[in-house]
């Protein structure tokens, strides 16, 4: 049985990497015992390493459950060029590359075989792999199993029959999201009980978080794009009509913003995801089709138009922003439009009334979280069963708002509802409130009520703040067997008899959006020049063998390199990320680009 020793030199030598991450350790450790293994980590945490090095430490086959075509693919490259047996079988491998893996199969060699969860559970293909012998499944974003999953994938859930055809093989299954409920289903469904839970830290402190009522989508946005020219970023939009309007609206000569959704051919989806990985500053205006899998480190803000679906799918989609630890922005838009869509949206799904109640509990978590005055990141990891302090790097504690008893202000707005018997959504009852004669107030005599007129001190944009902020408290129900008409829950009636008080706060003064900059760029200790040159480098050779930029290098190897200066192999073997494979690769071409721009540095006087 391979020990953690023996876990650590195949991280340094293989993947160039000098210690395990938070829960990694433990991880493989697990499965090295030969324990099935249920991982969710955050995105960007090294999840594939958890499986990538069993997988050469047992010396055996590892059959890997991924969803999409276009990580495998980049998975398979960037895995050979760190010299590791790796091949990923699907619909696009020519019949001499069949031949290939079936050889390597046959002859134990290939250590790690990537495929898509139909084709696995094709009767052929699971003959072979018996054939051949299986000592592991590993699956990837492993939540689509799961009904209650934000990503539900009808093909993962024949997954579930994989103990049945594989009685002795180990079964790990890796994701980034998943709460209680999901945790629960895949327990059971995938494993029947038996595995080991691994959740490891959810707090991804270089995300910028931020979430903001819509004041004007365009304007808000571009105030973040601003920050970011040469960036590339996401912007996730509710439908698809959104995603093509808001890459015309948003593109420029110097900008490129590319729709994604599925209602796009398979062929022009493909052409943009790809620009995106390949090319730098490209984004992507998309709906929640794209990004599963999307493996890219150097995503630098993901932008939300409107409020999605739950606490899980947000936090999944901004995970996508920096994965390579460098700061990255995340902003989120809300009002009360998307709100109201997101419930008749549950309501008109075909979900049992069981089902129904959990997805607007859900949701209601995730509105509690744009109207909490709190600290978004103490919010969301409570979300996920986790604590931590303030942390400095959210909206709220950048720039804090203070709260207020809200009894008076709560008492007027619900007695407006009951006065109307319960039956008006927000504009109808905000209109009462503020004393507004529309037509419609007139025509039920709206106007004669004793709350008509009561709430005119306060502007209508905050209105719709405390409105909103009632019902993430609860105070409020949207009834949406009546178009969104706003109820008072058993909370609402305390509050209006004056047994409860309910807190509430002012509109955020102004955006925070770059009230506190960082820099994305290089460490004090780097050179810029040298950075630079390394980064073309990096790009001719990536140019030549047609693979993303990352894949050779990422980010991080170059900024150690550009800090480091190495001017021996074995002084480059020591940068993030360069194992014995890239070293003898790559090795000699960057050694000779750093001796290079370091002489000519110190030859140049200083100024
Ligand atoms: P995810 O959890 O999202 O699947 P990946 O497995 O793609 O994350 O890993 C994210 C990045 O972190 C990759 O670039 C990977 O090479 C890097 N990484 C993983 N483990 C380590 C480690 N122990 N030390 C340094 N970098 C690591
Ligand atoms: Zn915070």
């Amino acid at each position: 049985m391979p020990n953690l020793e023996e876990a650590k030199e195949l991280l340094s030598h293989v993947f160039g990497f000098g210690a395990f991450r938070l829960g990694q350790e433990e991880i493989i450790k697990s499965i090295l015992n030969g324990e099935n293994v249920l991982a969710i980590m955050p995105t960007g945490s090294g999840k594939s390493i958890c499986y990538q090095i069993p997988a050469l430490a047992t010396k055996n086959l590892t059959v890997v459950v991924s969803p999409l075509l276009a990580l495998m693919r980049d998975q398979v490259f960037a895995l050979r060029l760190n010299g590791v047996p790796a091949a990923a079988l699907n619909s696009t491998n020519s019949e001499d590359e069949k031949v290939e893996i079936y050889r390597q199969l046959s002859t134990g060699s290939l250590r790690l075989l990537y495929i898509s969860p139909e084709r696995l559970m094709r009767p052929s293909v699971l003959k072979d792999l018996r054939c051949f012998g299986v000592a592991r499944f590993a699956i990837d974003e492993a939540h689509c199993i799961s009904q209650w999953g934000h990503n539900f994938r009808p093909d993962y859930s024949r997954l579930t029959e994989l103990v049945e055809h594989f009685p002795r093989a180990q079964l790990v299954a890796f994701t980034a999201t998943a709460d209680g409920i999901t945790r629960q289903d895949i327990t059971e469904s995938l494993f029947r009980g038996n595995v080991c839970t691994f959740v490891s830290g959810f707090d991804r402190p270089n995300l910028e978080i931020s979430i903001a009522p819509r004041t004007g989508t365009i304007r808000q946005i571009n105030s973040l794009l601003k920050q970011h020219e040469g960036h590339s970023g996401i912007i996730y939009t509710p439908s698809r009509k959104d995603a093509e309007r808001t890459a015309e609206k948003l593109s420029s000569g110097v900008r490129t913003v590319l729709p994604y959704h599925a209602g796009m051919s398979s062929a022009d989806r493909e052409w943009h995801q790809d620009r995106f990985i390949t090319e730098s500053g490209v984004i992507m205006a998309a709906t929640i089709a794209f990004g599963m899998g999307i493996d890219k480190p150097d995503v630098r803000f993901v932008i939300h138009t409107d409020i999605p679906s739950s606490i899980e799918s947000y936090y999944q989609e901004i995970g996508r922003a920096g994965r390579d630890g460098l700061p990255a922005d995340t902003l989120m838009l809300y009002g009360m439009y998307g709100i109201r869509m997101r419930r008749e949206m549950i309501d008109k799904s075909d979900r049992s009334d069981e089902g129904k109640r959990v997805e607007h509990q859900r949701f209601n978590s995730l509105l509690a979280v744009c109207e909490s005055p709190l600290c978004r990141r103490q919010v969301l990891l409570n979300y996920f069963g986790e604590s931590c302090k303030p942390c400095g790097n959210c909206d709220r504690c950048i720039a804090p708002i203070a709260t207020f008893d809200g009894k008076i202000i709560a008492q007027k707005a619900l007695s407006a509802a009951v006065r109307t018997g319960q039956r008006f959504g927000i504009n109808h009852l905000i209109d009462i409130l503020m004393g507004e004669s529309t037509d419609k107030v007139v025509q039920f005599g709206h106007n004669k009520l004793p709350t008509f007129g009561v709430g005119s001190d306060v502007r209508k944009s905050v209105w719709f703040s405390y409105m909103r902020q009632l019902l993430a408290a609860e105070v409020f129900q949207l009834d949406m067997g009546n178009y969104g008409a706003l109820k008072l829950s058993q909370k609402g009636r305390s509050v209006l008899k004056g047994a409860e008080s309910v807190e509430l706060h002012g509109e955020a003064v102004a955006s925070t959006i770059g009230k506190k900059r960082k820099s994305t760029s290089l460490p004090d200790d780097a050179d810029p020049e040298l950075f630079l040159r390394l980064k073309e480098l990096r790009l001719e050779i990536a140019k030549a063998s047609r693979i993303p930029a990352y894949i050779v290098f990422n980010d991080r190897s170059l900024h150690d390199m550009a800090v480091q200066k190495p001017s021996t192999l074995e002084q480059l073997s020591t940068c993030h990320g360069v194992g014995r494979s890239k070293l003898t690769r790559y090795g000699l071409r960057f050694l000779d680009e750093i001796n290079r721009t370091v002489a000519n540095t110190e030859i140049k006087p200083k100024d």
